[in-house]
């Protein structure tokens, strides 16, 4: 079986394929047939050595995947082999051709989506769901600014509020980035990456300001932020990559709220009742993961520098 090893950290390249043993599963857990494996900036920073969650030595990295249930423990019940599923989480790491579960990290997949596509589900949909409902609490007839919507995370924000009834206002910083944020739906795109684009929101808000933010680059955003929201907003801190100054007294005029927010965070039947009521979503095809770029397995370290570059679109997958 290939896996993608790392046995010191460091920049893309200490990612190396590898022959490594099966795995096999014991009572309460599966063995999936990795279909395809989510590259998320959480497994760059893991990588790297500089994430707030040490990681043990040598490690296979990944989070997300999606697959086929190849083998199961003998006390393993909720799934057999064969079924289509996809990975959460997992014991040995995704960027492999087989990645070993408990049978809580994994949920079934959807017929209506494909492998790679349930590759694009577990830290993205989470993370925005998580943020937009359990977080922001957000309410039908409200106006959230998604900043940073062309990723993994900020597309399934955009699907899940615009299937939840809000107004939405989304930024990316490519014309490309910002045609596909219309075609997913939202209603303002802006660009990001333009001197004074956040000045439309009064606007678009008409002096209102946004009711919600989910903030996917904290550090150069989150004093703006503060002075964009309306009264009684909350701002999510999901990404950041650095410290920011802000003036607090922008919090104090309309009773805003900073929320953070880590998946990392979430207990196992709290991440269930998450992944559980995205179902009913992916079913009906209001919501459909967006897949960009796809790599073959070994080129995991392409895949990082092009999840840690500017210019996103949708989510990248490796395929092993
Ligand atoms: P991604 O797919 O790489 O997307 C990154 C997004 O950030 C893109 O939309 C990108 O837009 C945007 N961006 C770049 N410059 C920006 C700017 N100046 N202002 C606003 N947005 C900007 O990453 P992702 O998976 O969506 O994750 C987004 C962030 O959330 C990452 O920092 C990630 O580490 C973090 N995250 C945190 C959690 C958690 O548990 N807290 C979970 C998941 C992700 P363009 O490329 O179009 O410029």
């Amino acid at each position: 079986m290939k896996a993608i090893r790392v046995t010191t950290f460091g920049d893309p390249a200490v990612m190396q394929i590898e022959d490594v043993p099966p795995l096999a599963a014991e009572d309460g857990q599966v063995v999936v047939e990795v279909k395809a494996a989510g590259v998320n900036p959480v497994d760059a920073y893991m990588r790297s050595g500089q994430y707030m969650i040490s990681v043990d030595l040598p490690y296979t990295p990944g989070i997300d995947a999606a697959g086929i249930v190849k083998a199961v423990g003998r006390q393993t019940r909720r799934f057999r082999p064969g079924d289509r599923i996809y990975v959460t989480a997992s014991l040995s790491g995704t960027y492999a051709q087989d990645a070993l579960c408990t049978e809580e990290q994994i949920f079934p997949l959807p017929q209506s989506l494909t492998f790679e596509q349930g590759a694009a589900i577990g830290v993205p949909y989470g993370t925005a769901y998580r943020g937009l409902f359990t977080k922001a609490r957000a309410l039908a007839g409200e106006t959230v600014l998604i900043h940073g919507a062309s990723g993994g995370v900020g597309l399934a924000a955009l699907q899940l509020a615009k299937s939840a009834g809000l107004t939405v206002i989304a930024t990316a910083g490519t014309a490309r980035g910002l045609e596909l944020l219309t075609k997913e739906g939202a209603d303002h795109a802006l660009d990001h990456s333009q001197t004074g684009y956040l000045s439309r929101i009064t606007d678009i808000t008409q002096g209102r300001g946004v009711d919600i933010i989910l903030e996917m680059l904290a550090n150069v955003n989150l004093g703006e932020d503060l002075k964009i929201a309306g009264r009684n907003g909350r701002i999510v801190v999901i990404g950041c990559r650095g410290p920011v100054m802000i003036n607090p007294r922008d919090t104090m005029s309309r009773d805003l709220v900073i929320l953070g927010l880590s998946m990392m965070n979430l207990s196992t039947d709290e991440k269930r009742k998450v992944y559980v009521s995205l179902e009913e979503g992916f079913k009906t095809g209001k919501l459909a993961p967006v897949v960009g770029r796809q790599f073959p397995l070994a080129a995991a370290p392409a895949a990082h520098e092009a999840i840690m570059g500017r210019g996103a679109y949708g989510k990248i997958v490796l395929i092993p």
